[in-house]
């Protein structure tokens, strides 16, 4: 599977026809519980928290699509970055991209702050930074790209290189980019992970999360993880991610024309004040987008003339593109981070401009999605 394209892999690693049945896609295995021919003796599966044979399929897709030996699946994205993080202990310290996932931040400034770990915003645009905010105690360096919401782009192979001459771990979420259009591990990255729940799932009906890792000893904490605290995804749900992942390739490059599309009107407006997307060749990331990915999806952010006000009225005048969180779906979407997805990271160094506006073009007929902006834009 591993010399097969990206689509090919997509659509048949960890899918091959049922042995039993020959049926062509994988079944929904609900059994809690399998057969034993002797204590201990069994076909691979004992106990489905443990391990369930539609929930290997998708890890093994995962792996095959970043490129890697292992993954793992979840309940959500956070359950997936749980995992992650529960391999730190009290005293240890992360350093957090200065942009990221309101939920992220959320995660290690109120929950894993209770037990000790401390964090630090890190501007990565600057990957020299990493070694001047590193401590004895950093462990690792936690990083989106593109970020959500301000879509920033860092440098993975520069920043994964700086954690490593410390001696420590780099961790991508690539959920906005996801593994069609960049591969972080084959850049340095120790560990990947995604909100499955996203592009991934890219029907707005399935929550999951998901890890890949070429890493032998990071595996073996994941799995060992994942069965120990239980944040596992349902099989119905590794099915729904299953189907949504076959058609990853075509719907990333129906996002990125339309949200091309979208940029170019934007950038033209009169009733906008910045454009944020990383395919615009006067973004600071430009150039490193264009090297670590294979194009630049489908996320949009931008501020109007007019401030937060105008955002709230742009946000509740579009008629195609619905006013909702979450992102990556066939649908589009649009909705202001600083009173929604991020709110959690008010008074922060992760703070997000409340004029910013976010937009996850869909893969809708483009002049559609073009009126619906212009008449909002008014
Ligand atoms: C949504 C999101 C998450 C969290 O994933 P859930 O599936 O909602 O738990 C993590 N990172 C990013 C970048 C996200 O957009």
């Amino acid at each position: 599977m591993t010399n097969h394209g990206f689509e090919t892999r997509a659509i048949h690693a960890g899918q091959e026809p049922d042995e039993q049945t020959g049926a062509v896609t994988v079944p929904v295995h609900l059994a809690t519980t399998y057969a034993q021919q002797g204590v201990n003796e069994h076909k691979g599966f004992e106990y489905s928290r443990t391990g369930n044979p539609t929930r290997v399929a998708l890890e093994t897709s995962i792996a095959a699509l970043e490129g890697v030996a292992h993954g793992f699946a979840f309940g959500s994205g956070m359950a997936a970055e749980d995992a992650i993080l529960r391999m730190l202990k009290p005293g240890d310290n992360v350093l957090l991209g200065n942009d990221a996932y309101g939920g992220t931040f959320r995660l290690l400034d109120k929950v894993y702050a209770q037990v000790g770990v401390t964090w630090t915003a890190v501007d990565l645009t600057k990957p020299e930074l990493v070694a001047e905010a590193w401590t004895e105690n950093t462990k690792l360096v936690w990083l989106e790209t593109p970020t959500n919401p301000n879509l920033n782009v860092f440098d993975i192979a520069a920043v994964a290189a700086q954690a490593h001459a410390q001696g420590g771990l780099c961790i991508v979420d690539n959920t906005f980019a996801t593994p069609y259009l960049q591969q972080p591990a084959s850049l340095g990255a120790d560990l990947v992970v995604h909100s499955a729940t996203k592009y991934l799932g890219g029907h707005s009906d399935v929550v999951g999360g998901l890890v890949a890792t070429d890493r032998d000893d990071l595996a073996e904490h994941l799995g060992f993880t994942q069965n120990a605290t239980g944040a596992v995804i349902s099989p119905f749900d590794c099915y729904l991610l299953l189907r949504g992942m076959k058609t990853l390739g075509i719907r990333m490059d129906r996002h990125f024309a339309n949200a091309t599309a979208i940029v170019e009107l934007l950038v033209d407006h009169p009733q906008i004040e910045t454009v944020l997307y990383p395919g615009l060749p006067g973004h600071p990331g430009h150039e490193v987008a264009a090297q670590q990915m294979r194009n630049f999806g489908g996320m949009v952010s931008f501020i109007p003339v007019g401030g937060a006000d105008e955002a709230h009225r742009i946000v509740t005048s579009t008629t195609l593109f619905t006013l909702a969180e979450s992102l990556g779906a066939v649908e589009s979407l649009i909705e202001v981070p600083a009173g929604m997805t991020h709110g959690s990271t008010a008074g922060s160094p992760l703070e997000v401009d409340p004029a910013l506006v976010r937009l996850s073009v869909g893969i809708e007929t483009i002049d559609d999605l073009l009126d619906d902006i212009k008449q909002a834009l008014g």
